[in-house]
């Protein structure tokens, strides 16, 4: 998905829409594809006197299971896309600056990478999730197990010897 910015660069026009949907459901993270729905990229590319920037804002949702308890969760995203964009390198610019090279900007690589940088390492269903028992594994947001407290192993040993 290429957006071809001659005029735009070439002060023909000084605002450029920006309303794309994109395909994600083939993008693998850490062995799932969890973009079940199309990522939406709503904004635009505007030229203030010289200066390209794209604004848009990135919003998906993924189903991923809670890194804690491990129950199926359906998480919104709202990524901000802000990028200075230049059609040529000077000395001064950095890696703020998105070189557009041709005068194509290509949507679908910068949409990509925006949203896997933005993504958190750890995907919690709330909070709070207080995850599931190491010893029976219920999910300890909905049930309180029975299961003991885990025991210093020295304690449980004095604990044996007053059992015999
Ligand atoms: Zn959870
Ligand atoms: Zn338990």
């Amino acid at each position: 998905m290429y957006i071809a910015l001659e005029s735009l660069f070439g002060g023909g026009v000084n605002k450029l829409p920006v309303d794309c949907e994109f395909d994600f459901s083939k993008e693998e993270l850490d062995g799932v594809f969890p973009f079940t729905t199309p990522v939406s990229v709503k904004g635009e590319i505007k030229n203030v006197v010289g200066v390209v920037t794209i604004e848009a804002d990135i919003t998906f949702s993924l189903e991923v299971f809670c890194d804690r308890c491990a129950e199926p969760v359906k998480l919104d995203f709202d990524i901000p896309m802000v990028h200075g964009l230049v059609s040529s390198l000077n000395e001064d610019d950095n890696d703020d600056y998105i070189l557009i090279e041709d005068m194509k900007l290509d949507l679908l690589q910068l949409t990509l990478e925006d949203t896997f940088l933005a993504l958190p390492s750890k995907f919690l269903c709330k909070e709070d999730c207080k995850g599931v028992c190491t010893k029976c594994g219920a999910n300890l947001n909905n049930d309180s197990c029975n299961c003991k407290k885990d025991i210093d192993p020295r304690m449980e040993a004095l604990l044996g010897l007053l059992e015999d």
